[in-house]
């Protein structure tokens, strides 16, 4: 599938702004997000296109900025595997990709911060990921839940995140706090 070309220059600059700071993770997520945009995962303004990530780190500030895959929206799904591993779906041609830093980049740790990320940026993402198609199977869509108040704090709270506890029906703090009173 064809995509277009972008620059670095215009990424890196873009997800700096903001992320707040120019970083190493920045760079590999602009990286990851230039593989996506280049290959058929346009941005995205509702949730055609949903990103899982592995890591909650710097990189995925990237990805929310130049992909459009977002918390709020609900099309960034975050596994906390602590690994640097992405993997966009895209919902209108049904395509999945994965990308996984390379373990050469990761041993990048004796190189000062700029050093690392001028490093990266010399390279392609094909250069710093191992990219495979994956099977289209992506996160559903984000639930639209009823919120409802909890019994005890009386603060609303999306239906699916209350606790039933013998027919109380609590949000997760409160629940929390009864259940270490009354174990
Ligand atoms: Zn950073
Ligand atoms: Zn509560």
């Amino acid at each position: 599938m064809s995509g277009f070309q972008v620059t670095i220059n215009d990424l890196m600059k873009k997800a700096t702004v903001f992320h707040g700071h120019l970083c190493p993770g920045i760079a590999i997520g602009v990286l990851a997000a230039k593989y996506a945009l280049e290959h058929g995962f346009e941005r995205s303004l509702d949730e055609e296109i949903v990103a899982v990530v592995e890591t909650d780190n710097c990189s995925v500030d990237a990805l929310q900025i130049l992909l459009g895959t977002t918390f709020g929206k609900g099309n960034l799904v975050h596994l906390d595997y602590g690994k640097s591993n992405y993997s966009f779906y895209n919902r209108k041609t049904q395509k999945g990709v994965r990308l996984a830093l390379k373990q050469e980049i990761s041993e990048y740790k004796n190189l000062s911060r700029d050093e690392k990320i001028q490093k990266l940026l010399e390279l392609e993402p094909e250069g710093v990921f191992d990219i495979r198609e994956i099977e289209f199977d992506p996160p559903g869509l984000a639930p639209i839940n009823e919120s409802v108040p909890c019994s005890i704090c009386d603060e609303f709270t999306m239906d699916s995140r209350m606790m039933n506890y013998q027919g109380k029906f609590m949000c997760i703090p409160c629940y929390k706090e009864f259940r270490s009173k009354n174990p």
